[in-house]
């Protein structure tokens, strides 16, 4: 059974009056423990397609389950404004199932808290974590603190701001604050892009290992073809908001 499932799947957004279709009829499905790669130029519809799948859009139409949680439009033909995000009601099991790394881990953390805090605070919201979390202040300072030793950041970072670390060193403590809540689907939107070239394969590894550690389904996203061979092990390619290939890693790349 796929713990991610894209069936059909249309995106109309509506720019100044023209429909731009983002996403022109999408199907894919995601069985537990992949690490599933799209891979696909700039516009090609690969932001729409994560945020649909993490309840962060709505499709136009088709079908979408994430981590059991059904998140398709509702049937066509009522008067229904504009696709929004999924009703809030929908989304209490699926932020407890899906956390998200972004592009930018300048921008994700709060230049204000020390990194213990950044980590810590997703645990403060039992709906966040799968099976409610750590409840004890001294319980979260060690999940954190187990979080931090298995991104490779040293305990001492806790007290630290984020200005203090490097780019690849911010997005290990991004990783280690989405990982803290034990999602089962971690979704990786360009995750090494903004980082320097040196430190992309280290953390692009740690990905990796993570994801077989903590039996993640890993869902990455890049329009670089070396990140995405590198930590898949299932590619689908996207062009013009279609899925115009997918399969295996090597199989894919052997074309
Ligand atoms: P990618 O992530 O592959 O760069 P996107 O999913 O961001 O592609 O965009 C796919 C297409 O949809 C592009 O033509 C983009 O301009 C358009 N698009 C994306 N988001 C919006 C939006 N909120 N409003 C209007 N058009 C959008
Ligand atoms: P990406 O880095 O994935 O290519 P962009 O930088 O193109 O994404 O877009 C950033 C944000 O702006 C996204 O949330 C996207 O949905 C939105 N967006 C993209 N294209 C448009 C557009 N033509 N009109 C309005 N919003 C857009």
């Amino acid at each position: 059974p796929a713990l991610i499932r894209v069936e059909d799947v249309t995106r109309t957004y509506t720019n100044r009056g023209q429909a731009v279709p983002a996403l022109r009829g999408v199907s894919l499905a995601v069985p537990e423990g992949q690490r599933f790669g799209i891979v696909g130029e700039s516009g090609s519809g690969k932001s729409t397609l994560l945020r649909i799948i993490a309840g962060l859009d709505r499709a136009t139409s088709g079908r979408v389950t994430s981590a059991g949680v059904d998140l398709s439009p509702a049937p066509s033909g009522g008067a229904r404004s504009e696709s929004g995000p999924t009703a809030p009601r929908d989304l209490g099991d699926l932020r407890a199932a899906l956390q998200f790394v972004f592009q930018d881990p300048y921008g994700s953390l709060d230049p204000r808290m020390t990194v213990g805090d950044i980590v810590a605070e997703p645990l403060l919201n039992p709906a966040n974590v799968r099976d409610g979390g750590p409840r004890t202040a001294a319980a979260r300072r060690d999940a954190v603190r187990e979080m931090l030793d298995a991104v490779g950041l040293p305990l001492d970072a806790t007290e630290r701001y984020p200005h203090q670390f490097s780019g690849g060193q911010r997005q290990r403590i991004a990783i280690a604050r989405a990982l803290v809540c034990r999602p089962r689907i971690l979704v990786a939107d360009e995750p090494v892009s903004a980082l320097d070239v040196s430190v992309r394969r280290q953390v692009l590894d740690l990905l990796a290992r993570l994801a077989d550690e903590h039996a993640l389904t890993l869902l990455l996203v890049s329009h670089d073809l070396g990140v995405v061979r590198h930590v898949a092990d299932h590619v689908a390619v996207m062009h013009d908001g279609l899925i115009v290939e997918q399969g295996p890693t090597a199989q894919v790349y052997d074309d």
